[in-house]
């Protein structure tokens, strides 16, 4: 997956290329607006960091330029903490998630698949897990041939549980890629949709682990390819 990453800061901009590059991410980094534009413009790229705070052309021209093109590209923003502001001017222009600095790195990498897979979903996806497919373009499940019955929510969470097979995932990082940007979950929450799942999955020989301390690890099927 390519990332472009537009940050101004140095210091920042060299976190979040490692961050990127270490996570299934290839990463190419600017520190302006024009250059990003001119990138844009030029590459496909997967998704889109960008900071509003730029010299020369800031982080709400750049979404508003590539929108303008038809760029269907994630764009993913880092605004400063509390800027309601700038995250619903940048929303109207075409963003589709914020991040607030100082932003935590799982939550960061979190949105960013979440973004992508969005997207990508958006084009054409299916994923198999034993005896569970879901049909990610026409927004389907079947399990054992039957179609499983899916709240919008549950879906998210099974989605990217599957995207993430034998890794455990953290509640963070479930919230994250099941809640937009201006929502939030608890952990109680988070829970009530992990035994929802188990209850509609464990009869079909899916297990969603309790990693103590950790999170939840949904299990490889024995005979799978992962
Ligand atoms: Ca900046």
């Amino acid at each position: 997956m390519r990332v472009l990453i537009v940050e101004d800061d140095p210091l920042l901009a060299d976190g979040l290329t490692r961050t990127f590059n270490g996570h299934g991410f290839v990463a190419d980094t600017v520190d302006n607006g024009r250059s990003a534009d001119i990138l844009l413009e030029r590459d496909p790229f997967d998704l889109v960091v960008l900071d509003v705070g730029l010299p020369g052309i800031d982080g709400f021209e750049v979404a508003r330029r590539a929108r303008r093109r038809g760029s269907t590209v994630p764009i993913l923003m880092l605004t400063a903490r509390d800027a309601v502001h700038d995250r619903v001017h940048g929303l109207n222009l075409g963003a589709d998630d914020y991040v607030q600095k100082p932003f935590d790195k799982d939550e960061l990498l979190a949105r960013a698949h979440a973004l992508v897979r969005r997207s990508r979903a958006q084009r054409h996806d299916t994923i198999s897990h034993g005896r569970l497919v879901m049909d990610c373009a026409a927004r389907r499940c079947f399990v054992d041939g039957a179609p499983l019955d899916l709240p919008p929510r549950e879906w998210l969470m099974l989605e990217y549980l599957l995207r993430n097979v034998e890794r455990v995932v953290n509640k963070r990082q479930i919230v994250a890629a099941m809640c937009r940007w201006d929502e939030d979950m608890s952990d109680n929450a988070v829970e009530v949709y992990v035994s929802r799942l188990r209850a509609k999955l464990e009869p079909h020989g899916i297990r969603i682990r309790t990693v103590r301390g950790f999170g939840y690890m949904l299990q490889a099927v024995p005979g799978d390819a992962h």
